[in-house]
């Protein structure tokens, strides 16, 4: 009969004796300490006639039996072998099976769905634990043509298949099924010869995964088809005092249903139309009443806001003298009149482009894809107008990842990115819509709770603490997890950004001293 509390309960004592040997206290005693709560899960394993526990532990008693200075290396190998210890656990009295392939969980149900076919899918049991956590549903199928049809009926964000030596037959008429559904879809194999990789392009595989599949080379890879953010339409205005030719602008860029276009006659409301409509792209009339195009366009330039945006001027000068004054004074281009639809839709196209990209370069931090630190800093501030106007609180914590300089030095900095990207990711996934999460610098990133108090926003990053120590990070030879500390402060006990910046990073301090893998509020 088996005892699954007892070997859990043995198992979690292992795990917590092996923590602060991982995180570098080299000390006989705490190597002595792990080795006496793995001789209890193996005495208990033995007892509960747990054979396979019993092997998965064998290495690991025989490497610290023969230890009597322990070092990195060693600490390496016990990384190498927890794994397996904890597969067999899992295996011997983990949680059931939950998955039937072809039912989704309430929660499932929101996530991007993966499917994957594959001839062997007890192997990727684990794979589908760690996905969740990623916030992902994966749905393994053996059978190539019900997982197919899975796929193809929940509009799966995509399809993995599993290839082996070559492409089989099942696997070549499943991948062209997935291309008429319109279902991205990877390779997965354990062979990663050129040969096979070509087969698998010239059938428009959009990536290849060398096995064992990793959850984070998984995410990684699908993360832009699930949580590819759908832009919105480009906002075009135009100052013009022109009945006509507002009208004709409108009637050229109407054919294009991802404009929105704002029309503004009188020169001196430019100014707020700008704030308002925040547009990506402004055409400005050069001759107006009152005054000239080049006039409004200073009043513009002189305010920071609007330092950058593109600035396309509307002439009936034909004058080389004139265009290139224009040009001069901030202007991005120029547009002579009559316009022609192609000239008018392609420089008004093509500037909204390069404005947005350039946006979102200013304000995304380049590894993570989160807000850099300015811009969460501006997004924190607006945060806060907010939360005053309305009259609710504003959470705002700051994280940091628990000996991360170890992480790089044990695992390697690219390693390191990936840890930290797979925060990033993590945190995006688990807060809310509204909420705010940047990048702060380094191995920092902070969180703007909006419309939360300081317990709300601790419950909730509570669980994100916890969700995240369970996810495990992948290196040539194992796996390894990493936690982090936070500091929280509420506003308006807070009242002011700095006075609530300066509380969270204080409240960071105290959890770090407090033993890390904590959050302490302010
Ligand atoms: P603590 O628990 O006290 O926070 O310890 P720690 O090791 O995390 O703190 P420390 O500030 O000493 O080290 C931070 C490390 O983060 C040092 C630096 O090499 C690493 N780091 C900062 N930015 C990056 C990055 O972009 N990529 C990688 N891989 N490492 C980074
Ligand atoms: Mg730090
Ligand atoms: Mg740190």
């Amino acid at each position: 009969m088996i005892n699954r509390k007892e070997i859990h309960d043995a198992w979690n004592e292992v795990v917590q004796a092996w923590k602060p040997v991982w995180q570098g206290d080299n000390s006989l005693e705490l190597w002595v300490a792990f080795m006496l709560h793995c001789d209890r899960l193996n005495a208990l394993a033995r007892q509960q006639g747990l054979a396979a526990l019993g092997s998965a532990l064998e290495p690991l008693l025989s490497l610290v039996e023969r230890l009597d200075e322990p070092d990195v290396a060693h600490r390496a190998e016990v990384d190498r072998l927890l794994p397996g210890v904890l597969a067999a656990v899992r295996t011997a009295c983990g949680p059931a099976p939950r998955h039937d392939a072809t039912s989704m969980s309430a929660e499932e149900e929101g996530m991007p769905l993966i499917v994957v076919l594959s001839d062997a899918p007890d192997l990727l049991e684990e794979l589908l634990m760690q996905m969740e956590h990623f916030g992902y549903a994966l749905k393994v199928f053996s059978d190539f043509r019900a997982g197919l049809l899975f796929a193809q009926t929940r509009r799966a964000t995509a399809l993995i298949v599993e290839l082996g030596a070559q492409i089989g037959e099942a696997a070549t008429s499943a991948v062209q099924q997935a291309r008429e559904f319109g279902i991205p879809w990877f390779a997965m194999s354990g062979y990663g010869n050129f040969a096979l990789r070509l087969q698998a392009v010239r059938l428009d595989a959009q990536g290849f995964f060398l096995q064992p599949l990793t959850a984070t080379a998984i995410a990684d890879a699908i993360d832009p088809l699930g949580f590819a953010v759908r832009d919105e339409p480009y906002r075009v205005m135009i100052v013009d005092d022109s009945v006509t030719v507002l009208a004709s602008v409108q009637r050229a860029l109407s054919a294009f249903p991802n404009l929105n276009f704002r029309a503004v006659r009188q020169p001196e409301l430019v100014l707020e139309t700008l704030l308002d409509f925040t547009p990506d792209v402004l055409l400005l009339d050069f001759h107006m009443d009152g005054c000239t195009g080049l006039e409004v366009a200073k009043i513009i330039r002189q305010n920071k806001a609007f330092e950058s945006i593109p600035l396309i001027y509307l002439t009936s000068e034909t004058s080389e003298a004139i265009q290139l004054e224009a040009m001069r004074h901030g202007g991005d281009d120029y547009l002579t009149k009559p316009i022609s639809q192609a000239q008018l839709v392609n420089t008004v196209i093509s500037k909204a482009q390069r404005y947005r990209s350039l946006r979102k370069l200013m304000a995304e931090d380049s590894l993570t894809g989160l807000y850099n630190h300015v811009k969460t800093k501006a997004l924190l501030q607006h945060a806060l107008l907010q939360g005053e106007r309305q009259g609710h609180a504003v959470s705002y914590a700051i994280l940091d990842i628990d000996y991360f300089k170890r992480v790089n030095d044990t695992y390697g900095h690219t390693i390191g990115d990936r840890v930290l990207r797979s925060l990033a990711r993590y945190l995006r996934q688990h807060v809310r819509k509204a909420d705010i999460v940047g990048r702060y610098g380094g191995e920092e990133f902070a969180i703007v709770f909006v419309d939360a108090t300081v317990e709300q926003a601790k419950e909730r990053l509570e669980l994100i603490r916890e969700g995240f120590a369970r996810i495990y990070h992948t290196y040539d030879e194992g796996i390894f997890a990493v936690t982090f500390s936070a500091g929280l402060a509420q506003y308006p006990t807070y009242p002011s950004m700095m006075d609530l910046m300066v509380a969270a990073d204080h409240a960071l301090y105290a959890a770090k001293r407090a033993g890390r893998n904590q959050i302490s509020c302010a």
